[in-house]
């Protein structure tokens, strides 16, 4: 098997070569995997940004495979059946957030690609009761983006409520997802990119957006809510000025640089900020089959597994627009 192996924080990542895929162990299986995506938080592990990662370690947790082989007692996927494997790889079922529909806050969650080798590989190997079936209406690698930015996404806009003008800041792969399940759910979406960013801006608008601008701009009327997708804390302050009185701000991201201070008074007025952390396994199920009913189309750009380095390089120069995806 191939996998593009991490060795350690701020290097390229190398390609590794075995003889045979691992065996999958009890409650397991093991998957050939067809897709992977590409999400920003891949990027914070090679830079290093977060710092628990197993050494070495395969990235990558928008993982979408074929089940090859099943372990010792593994039950609900049949060899043949096709499964996404997402973020969230591990909870001990126990803690006190586990035990209260919490468990994406679990104090000993492991995570795909992170502290479990993940889906920059031909092969796999997952923990069944962390996978989800995929709704037969998505390809493989249009799929892919659906198990994290897809699935962040959704939980960011939960997190946000009914809020009827929605903003969304940073328009890649989440967004371009959360766009599209807004605008089902009868939302306005006001779309922020990188000042100047006029692609992005058009992208954003052909996915239903009603305006579409630079970070630095206001809306054309204040937002009832925001999601931050972006990893710049400025965006922060940006946001809660472009909110409404009783407005939520959620900044979706798992890493973002130091949000600067701000006066008081554009948080007063009951104006919420708050962060998303993880999945649980029940958003997974709920964002899945909406996502089919919508259904949402991702716009993906493929990499040979091998040019998972370029694909990296390219999501951090911001130069395509939606979700990057490999494939073996
Ligand atoms: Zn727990
Ligand atoms: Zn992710």
């Amino acid at each position: 098997m191939l996998s593009m192996t991490l060795d350690r924080p701020r290097t390229r990542l190398r390609p590794v070569r075995k003889p045979n895929p691992p065996s999958p162990g009890p409650g397991q299986i093991l998957l050939r995997v067809r897709a992977c995506g590409v999400c920003r938080t891949d990027l914070h592990v090679v830079d290093g940004e977060l710092t628990e990662a197993k050494q070495p370690v395969v990235p990558g947790h928008e993982i979408i495979g074929i089940v090859k082989a099943l372990g010792q007692g593994a039950a609900r996927f049949s060899v043949g059946a096709r499964v996404g494997v997402p973020w969230l790889g591990w909870t001990c079922g126990e803690c006190e957030y586990c035990r209260s529909g919490r468990e994406n806050l679990c104090g000993r969650a492991r995570f795909t690609g992170y502290q479990i080798d993940g889906g920059y590989a031909d092969y796999a190997v997952a923990d069944e009761h962390f996978c989800f079936a995929i709704p037969p209406g998505f390809g493989d690698a249009e799929a892919a983006p659906l198990m994290c930015a897809g699935l962040i996404g959704y939980r960011a806009l939960r997190l946000a409520g009914d809020a009827r003008r929605l903003g969304l800041y940073g328009f890649g792969a989440a967004a371009h997802i959360a766009a599209q399940v807004a605008r089902y759910r009868g939302q306005q979406v006001f779309a922020f990119t990188k000042p100047g960013d006029a692609k992005g801006q058009e992208f954003a608008r052909s996915l239903g957006a009603s305006w579409a601008g630079g970070s630095d701009e206001a809306p054309p009327e204040p937002l009832d809510a925001a999601l931050i997708f972006a990893p710049v804390g400025a965006l922060v302050p940006a946001a809660l000025s472009a909110t409404a009185k009783g407005g939520i701000v959620v900044c979706a991201g798992i890493h973002m640089s130091d949000i600067p201070s701000f006066p008081y008074k554009i948080l007063w007025e009951e104006r919420v900020l708050r962060s998303v952390a993880n999945l649980t396994r029940q958003d997974g199920e709920e964002f899945l089959s909406l996502a089919a009913q919508v259904p949402v189309r991702t716009t993906v750009l493929r990499f040979p597994l091998e040019e998972a380095n370029t694909a990296l390089d390219q999501l951090r120069a911001g130069s395509f627009e939606g979700a990057a995806v490999l494939t073996p």
